[in-house]
């Protein structure tokens, strides 16, 4: 059955209520709900909803009826979604997403890259982290943001995935950064990436849960420490990641949902950081912690 997109354009922010609303409308149902940033430069973003082609006609009638009484100024479009082989997709047909002046790409887009951009080549695989999902987007621009403030000696990409975030880190500050997860997947398949960026040295990977590795105190203490992993193993964490970040430290975190965010900023806030911002997208959030 193909699938098919109903949608409005709009600003952020009126796309983030749009969002919010649809899913008090649609939330109890197996409906995917998004908001994405269609044009940078113009400041325009889409929130969508994605059914099938017999749930067409019921979810149009809902989300008219909402944009009839919320938002009576957008205007209803539609789309039909080529029906392709989804594990393809992933594999190919990724767009490239710009978070800040990383951009990341599969190796069907090389030539999108700029010349001002930091291109990362990761093609979808075995391990989380293509850059579409709203906390890896939004771990990016917080790192690139934190990189360009202030001078980080080293870095550690707890729970790196695909390894999308030690490479930019890398790549933009060309420091030495230690990557590691739980999986040894994740751990062989973002060693590889990081090959394919062309990084020879300057990335360390190790399998290990959480702490649980002598690497951590080789290589610590660390000036920044992403991790992108789940609010509840974040938090049980806490003590001992602030136990490896450096004296004048910043923590990253994502893989938190909006509405789990001050539970971890407690435990962090318990363990000795504070909050300096927390950044949206998607419904996820990703906050920076210092000292
Ligand atoms: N950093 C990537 C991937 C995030 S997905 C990105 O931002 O896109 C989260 C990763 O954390 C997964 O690869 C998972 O295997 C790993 N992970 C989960 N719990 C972990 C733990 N306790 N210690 C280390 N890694 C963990």
């Amino acid at each position: 059955m193909s699938e098919i997109r109903l949608f409005v354009s709009t600003t952020e922010a009126v796309a983030e209520a749009v969002l919010e609303a649809l899913s008090s409308v649609f939330g109890e149902e197996d409906y995917a709900i998004a908001t994405q940033e269609i044009d940078e430069a113009r400041g325009i973003w889409e929130a969508s909803i994605y059914g099938t082609a017999d749930q067409e006609a019921d979810i149009a009638e809902r989300f008219k009826s909402l944009i009839r009484t919320d938002f009576p100024a957008l205007v209803l479009e539609r789309e039909t979604l080529p029906d392709i082989d989804w594990i393809a997709r992933s594999l190919e047909g990724l767009k490239p997403v710009r978070a800040g002046r990383f951009l990341v790409h599969g190796s069907h887009d090389r030539d999108k890259v700029r010349l001002s951009d930091i291109g990362i080549l990761i093609d979808a695989g075995q391990a989380f982290g293509t850059g579409h999902h709203g906390t890896t987007a939004g771990c990016l621009n917080m790192l690139g943001d934190v990189l360009k403030a202030r001078p980080v000696r080293n870095a550690l990409d707890l729970g790196t995935g695909s390894g999308v975030l030690a490479i930019a880190a890398h790549l933009m500050a060309r420091i030495p950064v230690l990557a590691t997860d739980i999986d040894p997947v994740a751990t062989r398949v973002a060693r590889e990436n990081a090959r394919t960026n062309g990084i020879a040295r300057g990335i360390a990977f190790a399998t290990a849960p959480g702490f649980h590795h002598r690497i951590f105190r080789e290589n610590g203490p660390f000036d920044l420490i992403i991790a992108n992993i789940l609010a509840r193993p974040l938090m049980k964490l806490a003590p001992s990641l602030v136990r490896h970040l450096a004296a004048d430290g910043t923590v990253i975190l994502s893989g938190i949902l909006a509405e789990q965010r001050w539970k971890v900023i407690a435990a962090y806030n318990s363990a000795g950081l504070k909050h300096r911002r927390t950044t949206w997208m998607n419904g996820w959030v990703t906050i920076e912690l210092v000292r």
